[in-house]
């Protein structure tokens, strides 16, 4: 499913603007920054289609991808900047619970964590609505070059520590770096397999 072209076809700044949900979807979660955009690129080996945020807070919708017939990805709109006004907040943060808690056909949310800053409070919010409303997530860490892997090995650890508590459908903790193609074969692997229910 990975060798097809990745397509944009839809964005959506309210939900009743979302398609119709025809095919299975999985979705890119995190705060701004985080490498959600350089990801997404890496794991279709294609660059440019999801643009890198030079921007940060200023898209704040919700993108969609057909990667062929049979899978969609979603770019879910990155949150936490320090200056977003707090109504921008807001409305990022009803648009998304929206998503995760009405659509049809959400297969999976990748939330995707900075391996040298962990998780904070919004992804911990994120979380705790994707528990409510029993969507299937994983961790992925991300930019895992910048850190000694020790530390890479330590920030997996604590934060599967952390998530014990969540009683849940949490899968496997996932660790990349777009920059030096570390860990992106194997999620492509793993989502790869979603595509094919
Ligand atoms: P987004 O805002 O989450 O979409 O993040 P981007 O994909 O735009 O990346 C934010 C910044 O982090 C950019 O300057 C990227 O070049 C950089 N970046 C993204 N992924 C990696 C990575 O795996 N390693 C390193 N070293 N930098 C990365």
């Amino acid at each position: 499913v990975f060798r097809n072209k990745l397509e944009f076809f839809a964005a959506a700044k309210v939900s009743s603007s979302f398609p119709p949900p025809t095919i299975p979807e999985i979705a890119f979660a995190g705060r701004s920054n985080v490498g959600k955009s350089s990801l997404m690129n890496a794991i279709t080996r294609q660059w440019g289609v999801v643009r890198t945020s030079d921007k940060p807070g200023l898209t704040q919708t919700i993108n969609f991808f057909k990667l062929g017939p049979k899978l969609c990805l979603v770019d879910l709109p990155g949150y936490g900047f320090a200056y977003a006004k707090e109504e921008v907040k807001e409305a990022w943060e009803e648009l998304v619970k929206e998503y995760v808690f009405t659509r049809t056909g959400l297969q999976r949310v990748c939330l995707l964590v900075d391996t040298k800053w962990g998780l904070k409070a919004r992804d911990q919010e994120l979380i705790d609505s994707m528990e409510r409303s029993k969507t299937p997530y994983q961790i992925v860490l991300t930019k895992t070059d910048l850190v000694f892997p020790i530390d890479v090995a330590r920030r997996a650890m604590q934060i599967q520590e952390d998530l014990k508590k969540n009683k849940s459908i949490v899968n496997p903790l996932m660790m990349v770096s777009s920059k030096s193609g570390a860990g992106i074969c194997n999620l492509r692997t793993v989502l790869a397999k979603i595509a094919r229910f």
